[in-house]
C-alpha cells in the first residue's frame, strides 16, 4: 500500500503544481486521471524522488519515500513520459547496462535476468535490434523491462500510452495488467479507456487537487439516472451547452452527440444513457473548473 498525505508542490514560477494530495494506493492497477497541466508528472516524479515536494509525506509500506531515497529508489521502477534511449545501442546492451546501473553487477545473474526481461515484454526476438529503430510501443516495452529490473515493489508509469496505436495500446495494457497482480501499478493518463480497460481502482486529479477517487464501477453508479443524450446539429451545439450542464460532446458519423447531466429528463428530445467512466470524468472537470473560477471571483 502506497500512501500519500497531504502532498504540496510550489514551481518557483508560482505555479501551485500539488495542492495538498492524500491518496492511498493498494496493490494492482491504480489509473490516475487527469488533463495535461493537472498536476500527474509532478506527482510521479515525486514519487520516484526525482523532485522534491514542499510539504506531506509518502509511505510505501513502513519506507518513508520522501526521506529514505536511495532505500526507495531500489524498491521503485520508474517509466518517464520522455523516455529516452540510445537508438545505436540494441536493446539486449541497453538493458544489461542499465542492469549495471541498478546493482546487478555479477554476470552470470544479469544475463539470465536480461533474457528473462526481454522474454515478458515480448522483445526477445528482437534482442539484437537497435532501439532507434523500434516502433512506439516497442519502446515503451523496453521501458517497462528496464523499470522492472530489480523486482520493484512500485511501478510508477507516466502516460505510457501516448501516440500509440490500437495494437499497440493493447499489447502494452496487457502487460501491464500482468505486472499489476503483484506490486502497486500507478498508471498516469488522460485517456480515460486505459483506466476503464485496466484500472480497478482510480484517482481524478485537476489543477493539483484530488478530485476523486474509488472504484470506476462505484464512481459510474453515482451517475446513473442523471446522463442524458441527444443527437444535435452543429449549429445549435452553442444553445444545448448554454442551457444543458454538458459533460461530452462526441462525433458520431459526421453528428453531434452531447451527453447532459440533469437529475431529471430534460426533455427536449433526450434520452436517458447508461453513465460511462467519460461521464464521471467529464463532469469532475467541469466541478474543478467552476470551483477555480469561483474561487477567483471571490
Ligand atoms: P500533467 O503531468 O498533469 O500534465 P504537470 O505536473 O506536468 O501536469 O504540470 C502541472 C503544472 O505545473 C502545470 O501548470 C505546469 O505548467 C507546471 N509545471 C510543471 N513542471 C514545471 C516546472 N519545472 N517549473 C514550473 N512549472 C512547472
Amino acid at each position: 500500500m502506497l500512501k500519500i498525505r497531504d502532498l504540496s508542490k510550489t514551481y518557483a514560477n508560482g505555479v501551485q503544481a500539488l495542492k495538498g494530495i492524500t491518496l492511498d494506493i493498494p496493490t494492482g492497477m491504480f489509473g490516475l486521471l487527469g488533463p495535461n497541466g493537472a498536476g500527474k508528472s509532478t506527482l510521479m516524479r515525486t514519487l520516484a524522488t526525482l523532485q522534491d515536494a514542499d510539504g506531506g509525506s509518502v509511505h510505501l509500506g513502513d519506507l518513508d519515500v520522501l526521506t529514505d531515497k536511495v532505500e526507495a529508489r531500489r524498491r521503485l521502477g520508474y517509466l518517464p513520459q520522455e523516455f529516452g534511449v540510445y537508438p545505436k545501442v540494441t536493446a539486449e546492451a541497453m538493458l544489461d547496462h542499465f542492469a549495471i546501473l541498478k546493482g546487478v553487477v555479477e554476470r552470470k545473474p544479469r544475463k539470465a535476468l536480461v533474457e528473462a526481461l526481454l522474454n515478458q515484454v515480448n522483445l526477445w526476438q528482437v534482442r539484437n535490434r537497435k532501439l532507434g529503430t523500434f516502433s512506439g510501443g516497442m519502446r515503451q516495452r523496453f521501458g517497462i523491462a528496464q523499470a522492472l529490473i530489480g523486482q520493484p515493489d512500485l511501478l510508477i508509469v507516466d502516460e505510457p500510452t501516448a501516440g500509440l496505436d490500437p495494437e499497440e495500446r493493447n499489447r502494452f495494457l496487457n502487460l501491464l495488467a500482468e505486472v499489476g497482480e503483484q506490486v502497486v501499478v500507478i498508471l498516469s493518463t488522460h485517456i480515460v479507456e486505459d483506466v476503464t480497460d485496466l484500472c480497478p481502482r482510480m484517482a481524478i486529479i485537476a489543477q493539483g487537487q484530488l478530485r476523486l477517487s474509488g472504484e470506476p464501477i462505484e464512481t459510474i453508479r453515482s451517475l446513473e439516472g442523471r446522463v442524458w443524450q441527444k443527437t444535435v446539429s452543429k449549429e445549435s451545439l452553442p444553445k444545448h451547452i448554454a442551457a444543458h450542464t454538458v459533460l461530452s460532446t462526441r462525433l458520431v458519423g459526421g453528428r453531434s452527440v452531447i451527453h447532459v447531466l440533469d437529475d431529471a429528463n430534460p426533455g427536449d428530445g433526450f434520452s436517458a444513457v447508461a453513465p460511462d467512466l467519460e461521464d464521471v470524468y467529464f463532469g469532475e472537470l467541469r466541478h474543478a473548473a467552476a470551483d477555480s473560477s469561483r474561487a477567483q471571483a471571490v
